[in-house]
């Protein structure tokens, strides 16, 4: 997907932008000389901007607007240290709400709809971007927020809720829940919208199912708007995105050279309009390819396949490049199991062991189907993993994103 002139013309206006605040990158540039760009060659060189530049700003460093115009900051977690602050203009958050507006129409969702939004509010760009988008198509939001299940479901019966906004681990606890108090029949959900973490087929299917409602994918991340900068169309799986706000390259992690198209490789995005905090180049760090030709619903923006991962998910057990992704794929192939995992990677006697938690019910032989898997997995990455079978139920399930690879070697 290469950047056309009208792009080229957008990222020059950001260029200038940046040299003038005299932002991190603004420096960059000027260091390298660069004042504007005219081909897709030149745009190729410029330099990447990453996670560690925009902490090293902190707290105010990548604002690019005068004070003035700024209107909200909002904030990545900050789970390895300094957190990143974007600052938005007016426009910033304008130009968000567009987009969001656009996903949900996308999904065919109208201004008939109430949309129950589940993903917190505050600093991080969930709640507030869901909302801002909702409003601006004219739905009718219940901001609910994380948490407080009962409070949750009692609001969806009363609100008849059409729109379930959530993380896909905090929906399939909902759709437990649904199942287990028996009140499928007072739930009016349509449609889900679930937030841009790695899920696999398995989960959707089960969410699918039990709530039997029809999902969608939101992709986006804080330091490029928010959530809402692209999602999937009906009954396709790829992503369309904006790239009248963004431009999207696919890149190999470890070269950094451009990929052709339906290659997959890292997701690196520049914002075209972006005020506030313009970024060039910013690497993602998700995996992803872009789905070469038209997609069937005759939308012409470009489309990206469904997130498989972070190049750092990236595990070297007994020197071999293991993705969760791939572990993943082998669970869902067993329809005996849920779709509930947990990979524990130790070193014990001088060497790396992969042990495996899925779940299944009593009705299996255990003994029998973790052979069963291992002997898949090594099939597939080359050592054998212990596999262990729990009861259905005892895995945690979390509202945020869950954390199903634990390293323990380094600890
Ligand atoms: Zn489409």
């Amino acid at each position: 997907m290469q950047i056309s002139e009208k792009q080229i013309e957008l990222v020059n206006s950001r260029i200038q932008a940046l040299e003038k605040a005299g932002s991190f990158y603004g420096k960059k540039l000027k260091e390298a000389g660069i004042t504007e760009i005219h081909s897709a060659e030149d745009f190729e060189k410029l330099p990447f901007s990453e996670k560690s530049d925009l902490r090293d700003a902190y707290p105010l460093g990548l604002m690019t607007a005068p004070e003035e115009e700024i209107v909200r900051i909002h904030s990545s977690s900050g789970t390895t240290g300094t957190p990143v602050i974007i600052p938005y203009t007016a426009k910033d958050v304008d130009d968000w709400a567009v987009m969001f507006k656009r996903c949900y129409e996308t999904a065919g969702i109208t201004n008939m709809d109430r949309i129950q939004i589940t993903p917190g509010y505050g600093l991080w760009t969930a709640g507030i971007g869901f909302q801002n988008g909702a409003e601006k198509l004219g739905a009718m939001v219940i901001p609910m927020g994380p948490g407080n299940t009962d409070k949750q479901l009692q609001m969806m019966q009363d609100m008849k809720s059409t729109v379930l906004c959530s993380t896909s681990s905090y929906a399939l606890l909902l759709a437990e829940e649904i199942e287990k108090r028996g009140i499928k029949d007072k739930i009016h959900l349509k449609k889900g919208v679930i937030g841009s973490e790695r899920w696999s087929d398995k989960m959707r299917e089960r969410i699918h199912n039990e709530l039997g409602i029809e999902l969608f994918d939101i992709y986006g991340l804080t330091e490029i708007y928010g959530p809402g900068i692209g999602i999937n169309c009906p009954g396709e799986t790829a992503m369309h995105y904006w790239d009248d706000f963004i431009y999207l390259e696919i890149i190999d992690p470890v070269t950094g050279k451009n990929l052709p198209d339906g290659e997959i490789g890292e997701i690196v995005i520049t914002t075209l309009v972006k005020e506030g905090a313009p970024l060039i180049r910013y690497r993602t760090h998700d995996l992803s390819r872009i789905v070469p030709g038209k997609c069937k619903c005759g939308r012409c923006y470009p489309r990206i396949d469904i997130i498989m991962g972070r190049t750092d998910d990236m595990m070297k057990i007994k020197g071999v490049n293991v993705f969760p992704s791939q572990i993943e794929e082998i669970i869902g192939s067993f329809d005996e199991i849920s779709s509930e995992y947990q990979i524990r990677i130790s070193h014990l006697d001088g060497k790396d062991t992969m042990r495996i938690y899925v779940e299944a019910s009593g009705d299996h032989n255990w003994a029998d189907l973790s052979r069963r898997i291992a002997e898949k997995v090594k099939g597939r990455i080359g050592f054998t993993p212990i596999v262990k079978i729990v009861e259905i139920g005892v895995l945690p399930r979390s509202m945020k994103k869950t954390a199903r690879v634990i390293d323990e070697r380094y600890d």
